[in-house]
Parts: structure tokens; C-alpha cells; sequence
């Protein structure tokens, strides 16, 4: 058992997940089908998810694994150094599975603080990646708000 785990639902990153977005995710993951959606989150620095990227599952077994398209990464990762929208973090689906990150997701995880968004089903479920956390010590889930005014 790891000594001290990370909040990533403390009050100082709230997460805030639009039901606009969140049904976008829905219909990435369904139109998908029997493979694997993915892409990026996009939003503001506060934890405001505003936007998605979806990128072309560029994994050879796109239906047990998932791979965003690397120049999309870097394009994205430059706007955001220049001010622009900020990456939140990334989303994929799990076509057969729990909205749980797997093994393999762990595996090739970066543990770099992002949010991680699993689709599985009418299920949506988000995750911290770090460094330790309750799941395949990697991710940990985050409590996030429709941020409904
Ligand atoms: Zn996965």
C-alpha cells in the first residue's frame, strides 16, 4: 500500500467535464464501434474540459489497444506553449471492457499528472495518471463535475 496518495479531486484541481462533451465522447466511442477511440482533452488550465481532438487510432490491434496520432500531440502541445488551449488530457474507449485503465494502459502510460478519460459503454470514468495511485499504482479516479450553471 502506497504511504501517501495524491488527491487528484482535491479542491485544487477540480475537474470540469460539460455534459456537451462528455456526450461527444459517447458518440466518438459508439461510432468506434468494436475498436478503440481516442484523442485528446482540451480546455483551460483551471480543469475545464472544453473541447476533444479525436485522432486516428494509429495501433496496429486498434481494438485491444490505443495510439494518438504523435503529430497531433505535438501540434497541440505547441499551441499550448504559445498560450493556447491547454491539454488537459487524453480520452480512449474500451469497446469491451469497465471504464477502469488497464494493465497495458498503465504499461504505456507517461505518469505525467494528465487526465485520462475512459469510455466504456454509457460509462465515462476519469483518471489521474501519476507517478503511484489506486489502480496498477499509475491512476487514480477523479470526481469530476458537469459544471452545470
Ligand atoms: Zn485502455
Amino acid at each position: 500500500m502506497a504511504a501517501s496518495v495524491s488527491r487528484a479531486d482535491s479542491p485544487a484541481s477540480p475537474i470540469v467535464l460539460p455534459e456537451t462533451v462528455r456526450d461527444t465522447l459517447f458518440a466518438e466511442a459508439e461510432k468506434a464501434d468494436a475498436e478503440e477511440c481516442c484523442g485528446l482533452l482540451l480546455g483551460h488550465s483551471n480543469g475545464r474540459i472544453d473541447e476533444i481532438i479525436a485522432s486516428t487510432n494509429m495501433a496496429s490491434n486498434p481494438a485491444q489497444r490505443f495510439e494518438i496520432a504523435p503529430e497531433l500531440l505535438i501540434a497541440a502541445e505547441k499551441e499550448m506553449r504559445r498560450g493556447g488551449r491547454y491539454i488537459i488530457g487524453y480520452y480512449h474507449s474500451h469497446p469491451t471492457g469497465e471504464a477502469i485503465p488497464s494493465a497495458t494502459d498503465a504499461r504505456l502510460s507517461a505518469g505525467d499528472g494528465r487526465v485520462w478519460a475512459i469510455i466504456a459503454g454509457r460509462d465515462l470514468r476519469l483518471w489521474r495518471n501519476g507517478k503511484d495511485g489506486d489502480v496498477h499504482d499509475r491512476f487514480t479516479e477523479i470526481h469530476y463535475r458537469s459544471g452545470k450553471s
